[in-house]
């Protein structure tokens, strides 16, 4: 987008150029820019036939846009908002990453690292809040532990039985807090 755009759709524009003098004119009186017949209906710029030709043209330019999980052309609306994968294919992508032990590793060393930089710098180490004192967390995930501690307490009659159903609220949001980064 140019920053200069002040009135060109009320057609005012005093423009060297005598292409955009044109094409003010033309956008003034509901023509399209580019020859004189009728904008087309929903078109601010093109009259139906440039639309149609413009739309080839960008269509002939970039060829078919073929997934990248499972290579086979994306359909129209996915192209124009510049998708690679059909939304099926990324969830799966997602799913079959997050389950790969590469991921995993990936995941728990950036995890381990994480809360030894944090444990030096004397933040807790599942946010970047400061640590209650003696403690290894925050206030919040301090509470947030203990009240996960009598949850399960209460459900179980004993912590051990960790992973049965119990409600779940997540933990503290580490983004809410102040100066996150990771
Ligand atoms: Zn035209
Ligand atoms: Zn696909
Ligand atoms: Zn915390």
């Amino acid at each position: 987008m140019r920053k200069n755009t002040n009135g060109r759709r009320g057609g005012q524009v005093a423009s060297s150029d005598p292409r955009r003098r044109y094409q003010a004119r033309h956008r003034a009186m509901g023509l399209c820019t580019v020859c004189p017949r009728p904008l087309a209906k929903g078109s601010i710029v093109f009259c139906e036939w440039h639309r149609q030709k413009n739309r080839l043209r960008k269509r002939r330019l970039r060829g078919p846009i073929l997934c990248r999980r499972c290579r086979k052309p994306l359909a129209g609306t996915g192209q124009l908002r510049g998708r690679r994968y059909h939304r099926l294919c990324l969830r799966a992508l997602r799913v079959e990453r997050e389950q790969s032990p590469h991921y995993r590793e990936l995941h728990a060393s950036a995890a381990r690292a994480y809360q030894v930089r944090h444990a030096t710098m004397g933040l807790c180490t599942q946010c970047p809040r400061p640590v209650v004192p003696g403690k290894h967390v925050c206030e919040e995930h301090l509470r947030y532990r203990q009240d996960r501690y009598q949850r399960l307490k209460t459900v179980n009659r004993g912590p051990r039985d960790f992973r049965s159903n119990v409600s779940r609220s997540g933990p503290p949001d580490r983004r809410k807090a102040q100066g996150s980064y990771m």
